[in-house]
């Protein structure tokens, strides 16, 4: 049984418990919200690395990635070879009006073309401008945060590991290269002090 007044203090003590804790209220927008790295606010392509392979637009639950392409023929750099075709972005857009930032686009791009950015502030009064096009996709990517530092104790990433490999393999290669260049003129000149201590010799014999 609650005794008369119980409710009131309860009360009163939730009143004092929070008036002494510190205020989280932001004070946005006179003061930007310092977001976290991974912040999913807006989606920027980086088109040089784009395929048009199409993946995204095929995974997105939205429907709401838009892209155009033609195909493009190379000629053969080599007379026996065939000529080669290649895919050549026209549109890319993003509807975020519809995109419910989950971030699957993102994850499925094979090329690393599609990167969060955690720019927040593009509300639109017109709902058509809330469909991006690739150069407004583009801007976006100079928003886009640094990847954080790899973790000391972390594996060598394999693409690195051949890369090193390999490098270290050309740099051995050209030390010997250069070591055996450098002992060759001085095996030729010790060739050439020992033919003339023989003719010498022999020149000493003959008289
Ligand atoms: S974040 Fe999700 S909804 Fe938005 S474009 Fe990418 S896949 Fe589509
Ligand atoms: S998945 Fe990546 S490479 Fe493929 S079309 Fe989309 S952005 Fe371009």
């Amino acid at each position: 049984m609650n005794l008369p007044g119980s409710g009131l203090a309860k009360g009163l003590a939730v009143t004092l418990r929070t008036m002494t804790r510190r205020s989280v209220t932001a004070q946005y927008p006179d003061v930007q919200p310092q977001l976290p790295p991974r912040s999913r606010g807006v989606i920027g392509l980086l088109e040089e690395n784009c395929t048009v392979c199409m993946l995204c637009a095929r995974e997105c639950p939205d429907w709401c990635i838009y892209i155009d392409s033609h195909k493009e023929t190379l000629p053969a750099v080599d007379p026996n070879a065939r000529a080669r075709t290649r895919n050549v972005l026209d549109r890319f857009a993003i509807d975020f009006s519809l995109c419910m930032y989950c971030g699957i686009c993102i994850e499925v791009c094979p090329f690393d073309a599609l990167f969060w950015s955690p720019e927040f502030e593009y509300a639109e009064t017109d709902i058509l401008e809330l469909t991006h096009e690739r150069e407004k996709l583009r801007e976006w990517m100079w928003t886009v945060p640094a990847p954080p530092a790899l973790d000391p104790a972390a594996e060598e990433p394999k693409e690195i590991a051949a890369a090193r490999k390999a490098a270290d393999k050309l740099a051995a290669a050209a030390a010997a290269a250069a070591a055996a260049a450098a002992a060759a003129p001085a095996a030729g000149s010790d060739s050439g002090t020992d033919s003339g201590t023989d003719s010498a010799a022999e020149q000493g014999d003959a008289s």
